[in-house]
């Protein structure tokens, strides 16, 4: 009897015990449960503090496993071979391009790190920015094993878009080649006849020769000094920031009307006549007045440039739009052929058969440095041209900084 008794309480402490152990079993597994729960929600949040850092870079960024696969990449690559998501495939079909794949590739076969310059055309050129104008792209991609502890690496792919830095280069090569070609003309016809009076000196005792001679030369000396004039301009304005305009507020017809006066001889040669109409007579501008004045100048003395015939008249007006303005230089002469009008605004550009028997003077940089300017003050600049009828240049200024209407 005693012994079933012990046995039953011997039972029951062991129930008693065995239930207190399933117990405290079962608050161990809560609290694994609750640890791995807050060491999962600190693992997504270092997940997605990767991810906004990873975001943050303007470069795009992929890591693939050893297969290929994409395993992660950020915003910046998504935009650039999405739309549709990238995770889980293949990093060559996502590259697409062999000049893009290349770099991962050799830092797979190698297992160092490779990477390359890499200009697309534009066929081939991934979405985002292109040259405008030729459509190409250029990539620097760069691909580095990240190592795995007990497995083959991943590989991580970082692609640096390059193409404005290339435009830039093109640019100035373009500039520097197009300078020393305008250059070389004028220079080399004034050395010509400098060494045709060296070797000949009995020419100079032809006085009428020897003076026709010297127009000449002068004629090409003041060439280099105006194109030379006109890159320094240019190279002024490029190279200084909006902050380095000396902003002042001035009234555009005053500014208009010093540029007639100084115009007034090839107003007189060209019996042309140039009008002011602006919306507001005592409209005022803030900006630049030495650009503004560069600006209007290049523009109504293009239009006098270019009309050899009398009767031309060039008009600049102004309209005030809702957050803008719009300032206009519109003549009624030859025009523009409309296979000009995209390059006008280029450097060293000038159109029109004219140009060619020399008869109209210039360098080709007046309208890049309008357009500058231009832009310097916040503003664009385009234009439309119907021959003999209408040709117009217009400028838009938009927001309040620049456009102070008359009595404030
Ligand atoms: P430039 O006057 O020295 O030739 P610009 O850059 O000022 O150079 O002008 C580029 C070209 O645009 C000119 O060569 C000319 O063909 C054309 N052009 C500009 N303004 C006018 C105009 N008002 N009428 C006709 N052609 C113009």
């Amino acid at each position: 009897m005693m012994a079933s008794l012990l046995l039953g309480l011997s039972s029951l402490c062991l129930l008693v015990w065995s239930l207190r152990q399933r117990a405290a079993i079962l608050r161990l597994r809560e609290l694994e449960k609750i640890r791995l729960a807050e060491g999962l929600r600190s693992l997504a949040a270092a997940g997605s503090d990767r991810d906004s850092l990873l975001n943050a870079f303007p470069d795009a960024f992929l890591i693939a496993d050893a297969q290929g696969s994409i395993l992660h990449c950020n915003e910046a690559a998504s935009a650039l071979f999405g739309p549709a998501p990238l995770a889980g495939r293949p990093a060559l079909e996502i590259l697409r391009d062999a000049r893009l794949a290349a770099p991962y590739l050799e830092c797979r076969n190698s297992g160092n790190p490779a990477s390359a310059r890499v200009l697309l055309p534009a066929e081939a050129a991934p979405a985002r920015t292109r040259d405008p104008a030729t459509g190409e792209s250029v990539w620097l991609v760069d691909a580095a094993p990240v190592p795995q502890s007990g497995g083959p690496p991943h590989i991580r792919l970082l692609l640096r878009d390059l193409s404005s830095e290339h435009q830039l280069e093109q640019i100035r090569k373009d500039f520097v080649a197009n300078a020393s070609h305008e250059l070389r003309t004028p220079i080399t016809l004034v050395g010509g006849y400098l060494e045709t009076f060296l070797e000949t000196p009995e020419l100079l005792d032809d006085r009428p020769a020897v003076l026709r001679f010297l127009g000449i030369m002068r004629k090409h000396t003041e060439r280099i000094a105006c194109i030379i004039e006109d890159m320094l301009l240019i190279s002024r304005i490029e190279s200084s920031d909006a902050s380095a305009l000396r902003m002042e507020t001035f009234t555009l017809a005053e500014c208009v009307q010093d540029i007639i006066d100084r115009l007034e001889p090839l107003i007189r040669t060209r019996q042309a006549a140039v009008h002011i109409a602006l919306h507001d007579p005592d409209l005022t501008l803030e900006g630049d007045r030495f650009y503004w004045t560069q600006i209007f100048f290049n523009l109504i003395e293009n239009a006098l440039k270019q009309n050899l015939k009398p009767g031309l008249q060039v008009t600049v007006r102004s309209e005030a739009a809702p957050g803008a303005l719009c300032l206009e230089v519109i003549d009624n002469g030859i025009g523009i052929p409309a296979a000009d009008l995209p390059f006008i605004f280029k450097r060293f550009y000038r159109g029109g058969k004219l140009h060619a028997q020399n008869e109209v003077p210039g360098t080709g940089l007046g309208l890049s440095i309008v357009k500058r300017a231009v832009e310097a003050h916040g503003g664009t600049i385009t234009c439309q041209s119907e021959s003999g009828i209408r040709t117009a240049f217009q400028i838009t200024l938009r927001g309040a900084a620049e456009v102070v209407p008359a009595g404030i």
